[in-house]
């Protein structure tokens, strides 16, 4: 017999299609990164500040398995206690998670609402989850309907993206309540970008509801993205099956302590917040007046949807300038749309400048 990986590897996994980032998409060097959503201001916490410190943290243990330190702090912040927090490896982490611990490979099934996040269907590949799509609708809602018709007895997780990613706009709370209502799976409300949404967190509605998980995340508006701290809020039962699963020590010392400095500074967080939530209305009103833009929507998050004529070209274009933005038009309910991350006033600026010069 001669080894055959072909043979050995799981079909699953040799048919699914890996997660693209914005920075597979673009690896070459830019000057501007509008493509991933992140914090262009910077972040409360960096390496300067450190001088003495770092180098006396003791990489000789191992971190806190359980961050406590962390979520004592997180805990005054958000209004839930400790026993209610998990902390992953980014939001990713306890997507992850949630299959490994709700699903049933080859069996079940999930719910998901395209155009969004596409770490889900990621992850439901890798765990041999059936993934089941039911379309936003045109104004970007849920289809209450076509949801209740999809749900089955082997339907364990349905994922709502609220600021959604890549169109930006709030879900409906009221069909959101009905969803959690009368579901008897896990609903998981991802709101990684909650920060600049004008609708309420559902933090507060877990007293409400055994089945519901919210996601947030230091990668967005904590301009963190580059330490890997997700959160996830639930009931004390789901997190502590969240704790049972995961790796012992997810969350490394650096990242634990920087995390906790970080929350020292919520100052930071909600002047940069308000910062960007100014910039992206200049930003919205400027693309409105470029003669090959056909529509800005409305956003609750850090970033623009716009649809554009030739919006390949525009983005082509803007590479070759050296402004990175992000390409959605494959994406359904998103032809011809490029989703633009709100940058500094400068690279906004900039950003404009150079489409006024493009001609297609
Ligand atoms: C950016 C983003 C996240 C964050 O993922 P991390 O792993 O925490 O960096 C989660 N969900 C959505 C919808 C996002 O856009």
């Amino acid at each position: 017999m001669e080894f055959s990986l072909e043979k050995i590897v799981r079909k699953n996994i040799k048919k699914m299609k890996p997660y693209s980032s914005a920075r597979h998409e673009f690896s070459g060097r830019a000057s501007v990164y509008l493509d991933a959503n992140e914090n262009a201001f910077g972040s409360p916490v960096n390496l300067t500040a450190y001088s003495g410190k770092i180098p006396a943290m003791q990489f000789n243990r191992y971190p806190d398995p359980l961050q406590k330190q962390v979520k004592e702090k997180l805990s005054t912040i958000k209004g839930v206690p400790s026993k209610n927090i998990f902390l992953g490896n980014g939001s990713d982490e306890a997507i992850d998670l949630l299959f490994r611990i709700f699903c049933e490979p080859a069996r079940d099934n999930i719910l998901l609402f395209p155009p969004t996040y596409g770490m889900y269907e990621v992850c439901a590949e890798v765990n041999n989850i059936k993934t089941k799509k039911i379309p936003l609708t045109k104004n970007f809602q849920l289809d209450i309907d076509a949801i209740e018709q999809a749900i089955d007895p082997f339907t364990k997780l349905i994922f709502i993206c609220s600021p959604n990613n890549p169109t930006g706009n709030s879900i409906n709370r009221n069909d959101i309540e009905i969803i959690l209502n009368n579901f008897t799976g896990i609903v998981v409300m991802d709101e990684a970008y909650i920060n600049y949404s004008r609708q309420r967190s559902f933090i507060p509605e877990l007293t409400e509801y055994p089945n519901l998980v919210v996601l947030q995340t230091l990668s967005k508006a904590w301009g963190l993205a580059g330490l890997r701290v997700g959160m996830a809020f639930a009931a004390q039962t789901i997190i502590d099956l969240m704790n049972k699963v995961k790796y012992p020590y997810n969350i490394n010392a650096v990242s634990q302590q920087l995390a906790l400095d970080a929350m020292n500074q919520m100052d930071w967080v909600n002047e940069h917040t308000k910062l960007i939530a100014i910039e992206k209305e200049k930003l919205r009103t400027n693309l409105s007046t470029l003669p090959f833009t056909e529509i800005v929507y409305s956003s609750d998050a850090n970033f623009l949807l716009v649809k554009m004529n030739k919006a390949r070209s525009v983005y082509e274009f803007l590479c070759s300038k050296g402004i990175i933005v992000r390409d959605r038009s494959h994406v359904i309910h998103c032809d011809d749309c490029l989703r633009i991350t709100v940058g500094t006033s400068e690279e906004n600026k900039l950003l404009i400048e150079t489409l006024k010069s493009f001609s297609s």
